[in-house]
Protein backbone atom coordinates (compact mmCIF):
# COMPACT_ATOMS: atom_id res chain seq x y z
CA UNK A 1 0.00 0.00 0.00
CA UNK A 2 1.31 3.85 -0.41
CA UNK A 3 2.71 5.71 2.29
CA UNK A 4 1.72 8.72 0.49
CA UNK A 5 -2.25 8.58 0.47
CA UNK A 6 -2.00 11.95 -1.18
CA UNK A 7 -5.45 11.42 -3.13
CA UNK A 8 -7.59 12.30 -0.59
CA UNK A 9 -10.69 14.58 0.11
CA UNK A 10 -9.72 18.29 0.74
CA UNK A 11 -13.38 19.26 1.82
CA UNK A 12 -13.58 20.35 5.31
CA UNK A 13 -15.41 18.18 7.28
CA UNK A 14 -19.44 18.15 7.19
CA UNK A 15 -18.77 20.22 4.08
CA UNK A 16 -22.40 21.15 2.30
CA UNK A 17 -23.02 18.13 -0.37
CA UNK A 18 -21.49 19.27 -3.54
CA UNK A 19 -23.15 18.19 -7.33
CA UNK A 20 -21.49 14.76 -8.91
CA UNK A 21 -20.27 17.09 -11.26
CA UNK A 22 -17.91 18.97 -8.48
CA UNK A 23 -14.28 17.29 -8.24
CA UNK A 24 -13.77 14.90 -6.10
CA UNK A 25 -11.15 14.11 -3.56
CA UNK A 26 -8.76 16.55 -4.81
CA UNK A 27 -4.40 15.35 -4.47
CA UNK A 28 -3.14 17.21 -1.73
CA UNK A 29 0.27 18.80 -2.72
CA UNK A 30 0.32 17.29 -6.03
CA UNK A 31 -1.48 17.15 -9.26
CA UNK A 32 -3.39 14.22 -9.78
CA UNK A 33 -1.98 12.19 -12.19
CA UNK A 34 -5.48 10.85 -12.85
CA UNK A 35 -8.84 13.00 -12.84
CA UNK A 36 -12.76 11.87 -13.60
CA UNK A 37 -15.40 14.52 -13.17
CA UNK A 38 -19.28 13.37 -13.74
CA UNK A 39 -18.58 10.79 -16.26
CA UNK A 40 -21.20 9.38 -17.90
CA UNK A 41 -21.17 6.19 -19.88
CA UNK A 42 -24.29 5.61 -22.20
CA UNK A 43 -24.23 2.04 -24.73
CA UNK A 44 -26.68 2.06 -27.71
CA UNK A 45 -29.30 -0.74 -28.07
CA UNK A 46 -31.82 -2.09 -29.91
CA UNK A 47 -34.07 -0.33 -27.15
CA UNK A 48 -32.42 2.54 -26.99
CA UNK A 49 -29.40 4.54 -24.94
CA UNK A 50 -28.70 2.46 -21.72
CA UNK A 51 -26.59 4.81 -18.83
CA UNK A 52 -24.02 2.32 -17.93
CA UNK A 53 -22.11 4.83 -15.64
CA UNK A 54 -23.82 8.09 -14.02
CA UNK A 55 -21.59 10.64 -12.71
CA UNK A 56 -18.36 9.60 -11.36
CA UNK A 57 -15.74 11.96 -10.25
CA UNK A 58 -12.58 10.63 -8.39
CA UNK A 59 -8.61 11.71 -8.36
CA UNK A 60 -5.60 9.09 -8.54
CA UNK A 61 -2.14 10.10 -7.60
CA UNK A 62 1.08 8.82 -8.37
CA UNK A 63 1.96 5.74 -6.96
CA UNK A 64 -1.79 5.70 -5.38
CA UNK A 65 -3.16 1.93 -5.24
CA UNK A 66 -7.50 3.30 -6.09
CA UNK A 67 -9.68 0.19 -5.79
CA UNK A 68 -13.28 0.20 -7.38
CA UNK A 69 -15.83 -2.94 -5.85
CA UNK A 70 -19.19 -3.50 -6.59
CA UNK A 71 -21.22 -6.51 -7.80
CA UNK A 72 -21.33 -7.57 -11.79
CA UNK A 73 -23.53 -5.24 -13.52
CA UNK A 74 -22.01 -1.93 -10.84
CA UNK A 75 -20.37 -0.27 -14.11
CA UNK A 76 -16.79 -0.71 -12.48
CA UNK A 77 -15.60 -2.47 -15.68
CA UNK A 78 -17.25 0.58 -17.73
CA UNK A 79 -15.63 2.89 -15.79
CA UNK A 80 -11.90 1.21 -16.09
CA UNK A 81 -12.97 1.29 -19.95
CA UNK A 82 -13.29 4.70 -20.28
CA UNK A 83 -10.38 6.04 -18.29
CA UNK A 84 -8.68 4.42 -21.92
CA UNK A 85 -11.50 5.80 -23.88
CA UNK A 86 -12.45 2.83 -24.80
CA UNK A 87 -16.25 2.78 -23.65
CA UNK A 88 -18.84 5.56 -25.28
CA UNK A 89 -18.39 8.74 -23.18
CA UNK A 90 -21.70 10.90 -23.08
CA UNK A 91 -20.45 13.28 -20.48
CA UNK A 92 -17.85 14.43 -17.72
CA UNK A 93 -14.33 14.48 -18.50
CA UNK A 94 -11.08 11.88 -18.18
CA UNK A 95 -8.11 14.30 -17.62
CA UNK A 96 -4.88 12.08 -17.81
CA UNK A 97 -1.71 13.95 -16.94
CA UNK A 98 -3.95 16.79 -17.62
CA UNK A 99 -4.88 15.95 -21.00
CA UNK A 100 -8.63 15.65 -21.61
CA UNK A 101 -9.12 12.73 -23.59
CA UNK A 102 -11.99 13.76 -25.65
CA UNK A 103 -9.72 16.29 -27.27
CA UNK A 104 -7.13 13.36 -28.62
CA UNK A 105 -7.30 12.00 -32.33
CA UNK A 106 -7.49 8.38 -32.63
CA UNK A 107 -3.94 8.24 -33.73
CA UNK A 108 -3.04 10.23 -29.94
CA UNK A 109 -5.19 7.93 -28.30
CA UNK A 110 -3.44 4.74 -29.81
CA UNK A 111 -0.45 6.15 -28.84
CA UNK A 112 -1.00 7.40 -25.12
CA UNK A 113 -2.69 3.86 -24.64
CA UNK A 114 0.12 1.63 -23.47
CA UNK A 115 2.76 4.55 -23.34
CA UNK A 116 0.75 6.52 -20.39
CA UNK A 117 -1.78 4.17 -19.50
CA UNK A 118 -1.83 0.41 -19.65
CA UNK A 119 -4.69 -1.99 -18.54
CA UNK A 120 -4.31 -5.95 -17.92
CA UNK A 121 -7.83 -7.99 -17.93
CA UNK A 122 -9.08 -11.02 -16.12
CA UNK A 123 -8.05 -13.77 -18.44
CA UNK A 124 -4.40 -13.37 -19.70
CA UNK A 125 -4.93 -15.98 -22.07
CA UNK A 126 -7.54 -13.98 -23.99
CA UNK A 127 -5.19 -10.87 -23.85
CA UNK A 128 -2.22 -12.96 -25.41
CA UNK A 129 -2.22 -13.76 -28.98
CA UNK A 130 -1.97 -18.14 -29.07
CA UNK A 131 0.10 -18.03 -32.49
CA UNK A 132 2.76 -15.68 -31.36
CA UNK A 133 5.89 -16.15 -28.97
CA UNK A 134 5.98 -14.17 -25.29
CA UNK A 135 8.99 -12.46 -27.01
CA UNK A 136 7.59 -11.91 -30.46
CA UNK A 137 4.43 -10.19 -28.19
CA UNK A 138 6.57 -8.37 -25.53
CA UNK A 139 9.25 -6.68 -27.84
CA UNK A 140 6.46 -5.82 -30.29
CA UNK A 141 4.46 -3.97 -27.80
CA UNK A 142 7.80 -2.26 -26.57
CA UNK A 143 9.09 -1.00 -29.91
CA UNK A 144 4.96 0.43 -30.74
CA UNK A 145 6.04 2.75 -27.80
CA UNK A 146 9.44 3.31 -27.15
CA UNK A 147 12.19 4.18 -29.35
CA UNK A 148 14.36 1.10 -29.45
CA UNK A 149 15.90 -1.52 -31.93
CA UNK A 150 15.26 -5.26 -31.52
CA UNK A 151 18.13 -6.07 -29.65
CA UNK A 152 17.08 -3.09 -26.90
CA UNK A 153 13.58 -3.90 -26.17
CA UNK A 154 14.77 -7.64 -26.27
CA UNK A 155 16.86 -6.73 -23.52
CA UNK A 156 14.03 -4.43 -21.86
CA UNK A 157 11.87 -7.55 -21.86
CA UNK A 158 13.99 -9.68 -20.32
CA UNK A 159 14.25 -6.78 -17.72
CA UNK A 160 10.48 -6.99 -17.46
CA UNK A 161 10.03 -10.80 -16.94
CA UNK A 162 12.51 -10.95 -14.49
CA UNK A 163 11.08 -8.23 -12.51
CA UNK A 164 7.61 -9.73 -12.23
CA UNK A 165 9.30 -12.99 -10.90
CA UNK A 166 9.64 -15.26 -14.02
CA UNK A 167 12.38 -17.68 -13.92
CA UNK A 168 15.34 -18.25 -16.94
CA UNK A 169 13.10 -15.19 -18.67
CA UNK A 170 15.44 -15.18 -22.21
CA UNK A 171 14.15 -18.53 -22.31
CA UNK A 172 10.56 -17.97 -22.08
CA UNK A 173 10.56 -15.43 -24.75
CA UNK A 174 10.80 -18.07 -26.81
CA UNK A 175 8.08 -19.71 -25.59
CA UNK A 176 3.78 -19.84 -26.36
CA UNK A 177 1.28 -18.56 -24.05
CA UNK A 178 0.14 -22.14 -23.22
CA UNK A 179 3.19 -23.26 -22.50
CA UNK A 180 2.46 -21.19 -18.90
CA UNK A 181 -0.02 -21.34 -16.32
CA UNK A 182 -2.55 -19.05 -15.38
CA UNK A 183 -0.39 -17.40 -12.87
CA UNK A 184 2.71 -17.04 -15.17
CA UNK A 185 0.75 -15.52 -18.36
CA UNK A 186 -0.56 -12.57 -15.22
CA UNK A 187 2.40 -12.18 -14.38
CA UNK A 188 3.77 -11.84 -18.77
CA UNK A 189 0.67 -9.15 -19.31
CA UNK A 190 2.10 -6.96 -16.05
CA UNK A 191 4.91 -6.83 -17.53
CA UNK A 192 3.90 -6.20 -20.77
CA UNK A 193 1.97 -3.54 -19.47
CA UNK A 194 4.51 -1.82 -16.90
CA UNK A 195 7.87 -2.16 -19.73
CA UNK A 196 6.39 1.26 -21.08
CA UNK A 197 6.32 2.69 -17.45
CA UNK A 198 2.73 3.99 -17.38
CA UNK A 199 1.76 6.57 -15.37
CA UNK A 200 -1.52 4.56 -14.87
CA UNK A 201 -2.45 1.15 -15.08
CA UNK A 202 -5.96 0.13 -15.10
CA UNK A 203 -6.26 -4.10 -13.53
CA UNK A 204 -9.54 -5.00 -14.11
CA UNK A 205 -10.35 -8.36 -12.13
CA UNK A 206 -6.50 -9.60 -12.34
CA UNK A 207 -6.81 -12.16 -10.36
CA UNK A 208 -10.09 -13.61 -10.40
CA UNK A 209 -9.51 -16.54 -12.64
CA UNK A 210 -6.52 -17.57 -10.66
CA UNK A 211 -6.51 -19.38 -7.65
CA UNK A 212 -5.96 -17.71 -4.19
CA UNK A 213 -2.37 -18.66 -3.55
CA UNK A 214 -1.19 -16.83 -6.97
CA UNK A 215 -3.97 -14.41 -6.31
CA UNK A 216 -2.20 -13.32 -3.79
CA UNK A 217 1.12 -13.04 -5.08
CA UNK A 218 0.00 -11.41 -8.00
CA UNK A 219 -1.69 -8.52 -5.87
CA UNK A 220 2.40 -8.42 -4.10
CA UNK A 221 3.91 -8.17 -7.11
CA UNK A 222 1.43 -5.41 -8.55
CA UNK A 223 2.03 -3.93 -5.12
CA UNK A 224 6.06 -3.85 -5.20
CA UNK A 225 5.92 -3.19 -9.04
CA UNK A 226 3.12 0.21 -8.12
CA UNK A 227 5.71 1.92 -5.17
CA UNK A 228 9.15 0.78 -7.60
CA UNK A 229 7.49 2.81 -10.67
CA UNK A 230 5.43 5.37 -8.98
CA UNK A 231 2.80 4.21 -11.50
CA UNK A 232 -1.19 4.71 -9.90
CA UNK A 233 -2.72 1.89 -9.68
CA UNK A 234 -7.14 1.65 -10.79
CA UNK A 235 -8.08 -1.83 -8.95
CA UNK A 236 -11.45 -3.13 -10.49
CA UNK A 237 -12.82 -5.83 -8.03
CA UNK A 238 -15.86 -7.52 -7.42
CA UNK A 239 -14.57 -8.94 -4.13
CA UNK A 240 -14.17 -6.16 -1.34
CA UNK A 241 -11.60 -8.65 0.79
CA UNK A 242 -9.11 -8.75 -2.15
CA UNK A 243 -8.14 -5.21 -1.58
CA UNK A 244 -7.66 -4.83 1.99
CA UNK A 245 -4.29 -5.40 1.69
CA UNK A 246 -3.36 -3.47 -1.31
CA UNK A 247 -5.54 -0.28 -1.70
CA UNK A 248 -4.72 3.05 -0.63
CA UNK A 249 -8.76 4.18 -1.29
CA UNK A 250 -11.66 2.49 -2.18
CA UNK A 251 -15.01 3.91 -4.13
CA UNK A 252 -18.07 1.40 -4.14
CA UNK A 253 -19.95 1.28 -7.19
CA UNK A 254 -23.97 0.46 -7.43
CA UNK A 255 -26.08 1.01 -10.37
CA UNK A 256 -23.63 2.87 -11.81
CA UNK A 257 -22.96 5.40 -9.14
CA UNK A 258 -19.98 5.73 -6.75
CA UNK A 259 -22.50 5.43 -3.52
CA UNK A 260 -19.43 5.54 -1.02
CA UNK A 261 -15.64 6.26 -1.20
CA UNK A 262 -13.28 6.36 2.19
CA UNK A 263 -9.40 5.07 2.74
CA UNK A 264 -9.49 1.53 2.60
CA UNK A 265 -8.93 0.90 6.78
CA UNK A 266 -11.90 3.76 7.31
CA UNK A 267 -14.05 1.91 5.30
CA UNK A 268 -13.28 -1.67 6.63
CA UNK A 269 -13.43 0.19 10.05
CA UNK A 270 -17.20 1.77 9.51
CA UNK A 271 -18.52 1.70 6.17
CA UNK A 272 -21.49 4.10 5.89
CA UNK A 273 -23.80 2.84 3.01
CA UNK A 274 -25.86 0.16 3.52
CA UNK A 275 -24.53 -1.61 0.59
CA UNK A 276 -21.16 -0.94 1.68
CA UNK A 277 -22.43 -2.73 5.26
CA UNK A 278 -23.93 -5.66 3.20
CA UNK A 279 -20.96 -6.36 0.83
CA UNK A 280 -18.50 -6.51 4.25
CA UNK A 281 -20.42 -8.65 6.02
CA UNK A 282 -20.51 -10.82 3.29
CA UNK A 283 -17.16 -11.14 3.28
CA UNK A 284 -15.45 -14.64 5.57
CA UNK A 285 -13.10 -13.61 7.74
CA UNK A 286 -11.40 -15.77 10.06
CA UNK A 287 -10.88 -13.44 12.79
CA UNK A 288 -15.14 -13.46 13.47
CA UNK A 289 -16.16 -16.73 12.63
CA UNK A 290 -19.88 -16.95 11.97
CA UNK A 291 -20.81 -18.19 15.49
CA UNK A 292 -22.51 -21.79 14.13
CA UNK A 293 -24.49 -19.49 11.55
CA UNK A 294 -24.93 -18.83 7.75
CA UNK A 295 -22.08 -16.31 6.25
CA UNK A 296 -24.47 -13.03 5.48
CA UNK A 297 -25.80 -12.05 2.40
CA UNK A 298 -27.03 -9.65 0.09
CA UNK A 299 -30.15 -9.93 -0.73
CA UNK A 300 -32.40 -9.30 -3.97
CA UNK A 301 -30.27 -8.40 -7.43
CA UNK A 302 -28.49 -5.15 -8.44
CA UNK A 303 -30.98 -3.27 -11.04
CA UNK A 304 -30.35 -3.81 -14.67
CA UNK A 305 -28.52 -0.72 -16.62
CA UNK A 306 -31.12 2.10 -17.01
CA UNK A 307 -34.09 0.04 -14.74
CA UNK A 308 -32.91 1.96 -11.63
CA UNK A 309 -36.22 2.82 -9.53
CA UNK A 310 -36.36 6.26 -9.06
CA UNK A 311 -34.54 7.98 -6.33
CA UNK A 312 -32.24 5.61 -4.47
CA UNK A 313 -31.54 2.70 -6.48
CA UNK A 314 -30.19 0.49 -3.70
CA UNK A 315 -33.98 1.12 -1.75
CA UNK A 316 -35.59 -2.18 -3.06
CA UNK A 317 -33.12 -3.72 -1.07
CA UNK A 318 -32.56 -1.45 1.86
CA UNK A 319 -33.20 -2.87 5.42
CA UNK A 320 -33.25 0.94 6.20
CA UNK A 321 -35.34 2.88 3.45
CA UNK A 322 -37.06 5.81 4.72
CA UNK A 323 -39.57 7.86 2.97
CA UNK A 324 -37.28 10.15 1.52
CA UNK A 325 -35.58 7.68 -0.13
CA UNK A 326 -37.84 7.83 -3.42
CA UNK A 327 -35.52 11.08 -4.09
CA UNK A 328 -31.66 10.55 -5.35
CA UNK A 329 -29.87 11.32 -2.24
CA UNK A 330 -26.86 13.67 -3.02
CA UNK A 331 -23.36 12.61 -2.33
CA UNK A 332 -22.32 13.77 0.86
CA UNK A 333 -18.82 14.80 1.68
CA UNK A 334 -17.42 13.87 5.50
CA UNK A 335 -13.83 14.64 5.49
CA UNK A 336 -11.95 12.12 3.67
CA UNK A 337 -15.21 10.10 2.89
CA UNK A 338 -18.02 10.51 0.44
CA UNK A 339 -21.53 8.20 0.99
CA UNK A 340 -24.40 8.61 -1.07
CA UNK A 341 -27.22 8.09 1.23
CA UNK A 342 -29.87 9.81 2.92
CA UNK A 343 -28.97 8.47 6.22
CA UNK A 344 -25.87 10.81 6.15
CA UNK A 345 -27.25 13.85 4.61
CA UNK A 346 -26.94 16.91 6.64
FE1 LIG B 1 -31.04 2.86 2.09
FE2 LIG B 1 -32.22 5.21 1.79
FE3 LIG B 1 -29.59 5.12 2.17
FE4 LIG B 1 -30.64 4.31 -0.12
S1 LIG B 1 -30.67 6.40 0.68
S2 LIG B 1 -29.09 3.26 1.04
S3 LIG B 1 -32.56 3.37 0.55
S4 LIG B 1 -31.19 4.50 3.62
Amino acid sequence: MAQNTTAQHSTAQGAAAPSPAEPSPATAGAEPVLTVRDLQVSYQTDDGPVPAVTGVSLDLAAGETYAIVGESGSGKSTVALALLALAPIVGGEVRLAGRDLAGLSRHELRRLRGREIAMIFQEPMTSLNPVLTLGYQLIETIRLHQPLDRAAARGRAIEMLEKVGISDPARRLAQYPHELSGGMRQRVMIAMALSCNPRVLVADEPTTALDVTVQAQILSLLDDLRAEFGTGVVLITHDIGVVAETADRIGVMYAGQLIEEAPTADLFASPMHPYTRGLLASVPRVDLPPAGGPLAALHGTPPKPGKAPPGCPFRPRCGEAMDVCSTMPPLTRQGLRSVRCWLHDR
